[in-house]
């Protein structure tokens, strides 16, 4: 058997997060509360399988599927708190539906459960890196009424949405996380809602106080996922354009970003944007597999992604990842498990093919990465 050189310069490759719960997860999350003791179970298996299967794919980096994120991605940290309504701020989708966030109700304002604990169970079971992602404060900075409340004004809320997030990193890191990703698929709605840009400026400014608590090594474990959302195969924000988002979202303290750019109808047109505003500290992982979209992306074609995005962002800052996670609502049942794992093997497959033998021969960019 012939084997192909290794690559000179391997192109790092991390999941988003979320993978489908198994059916009867979701069915009995349908009648019992989050943490009824019956569910410990169900969750226990749903992480190991996940994990098992993340590894089977070869995926280098692995999560936990969020199988224990209820009822999602956004309010997982804060489910459960007696302090809040479920009357919050609305998402919009694309297919009609909305999702809805809890409001606070009076202060103060604290985590119920931080994400390191589902670190501690997955680094349990894992036999390769594990990352964690975290919600923005950004997010939860839209649980605080537009009313206030008299004796808990605002600034102590933001003051205590940054504590808890500052503590929730810090223990991911210290548990050994291989990336802490805060998700921020807000930043890309916000332009939609604000089009003037200054709610993005007013969110990046915020999150941009809780980064400023990390130092620069610190910085380089940390990440920041933008995309249009994904929720049943819908979008909240697809149509906003890149060009009034990407400039300002570079300017985040962060040195890794997660970028959908799979589901994107220019993808040429968005990397130039990536390539003129891209900072020399960051790397950007591209999407180049699709959650929303039916069908299983071929490794050829993720190669053909990474060999195109390789054209404008240099090799040394680029790495691969999912446009979103495959479930980042809970009871999303539009994709099945096999399917996300399918397409987590396409990205780990297709991601490795560039600087292989046959791509050299066409890719200009393996061979620089060859003379590093
Ligand atoms: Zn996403």
């Amino acid at each position: 058997m012939i084997y192909a050189k290794p690559a000179s310069v391997a192109i790092p490759t991390e999941p988003i997060g979320s993978i489908p719960r198994p059916p009867d997860l979701i069915e009995k999350l349908a009648q019992v509360d989050s943490e009824d003791p019956a569910l410990v179970a169900l969750y226990e298996d749903a992480i190991r399988d996940t994990i098992e299967r993340f590894e089977a794919t070869g995926s280098p980096v692995v999560t936990d599927g969020e199988q224990r994120k209820y009822h999602n991605f956004l309010t997982y940290c804060v489910h459960g708190l007696s302090n809040t309504s479920a009357d919050g701020f609305k998402i919009p989708f694309s297919d009609g539906r909305t999702r809805r966030m809890l409001r606070l109700t009076r202060g103060p304002f604290r985590y119920l459960r931080h994400a390191d604990s589902y670190l501690d169970v997955a680094m349990r079971y894992a036999h390769v890196p594990v990352k964690q992602a975290v919600i923005s404060p950004s997010a939860l900075s839209l649980m605080y009424p537009a009313e206030g409340f008299p004796n808990y004004p605002r600034e102590q809320f933001i003051e205590d949405l940054l504590h808890e997030h500052e503590t929730e990193i810090r223990r991911c890191l210290q548990k050994g996380a291989h990336k802490v990703q805060i998700d921020f698929t807000e930043a890309r709605l916000a332009v939609k809602i604000d089009p003037s840009g200054q709610l993005l400026d007013s969110f990046i400014d915020l999150n941009n106080l809780a980064l400023s608590r990390f130092s620069p090594e610190e910085r380089r474990r940390i990440g920041v996922h933008t995309c249009p959302g994904g929720d049943f195969h819908a979008t909240h924000s697809a149509e906003v354009d890149y060009a009034n988002l990407l400039p300002r979202l570079f300017e985040l303290k962060a040195d890794n970003f997660y970028v959908a750019l799979a589901c994107e109808q220019d993808p040429q047109r968005v990397l130039k944007i990536i390539r003129k505003y891209l900072r020399p500290n960051q790397r950007i992982f591209v999407g180049v597999i699709s959650p929303i979209r039916a069908g299983i992306e071929s490794a050829e074609e993720v190669r053909d992604r990474v060999v195109e995005a390789s054209k404008y962002i240099p090799i040394e800052q680029l790495g691969t990842t999912d446009d979103c996670g495959f479930a980042p609502f809970s009871d999303d049942t539009s994709t099945s498990r096999d399917t996300a794992f399918a397409k987590i093997r396409a990205r780990v497959l297709g991601t490795a093919l560039p600087n292989t033998p046959s791509c050299r021969r066409e890719c200009r960019n393996c061979r620089r990465a060859e003379q590093l």
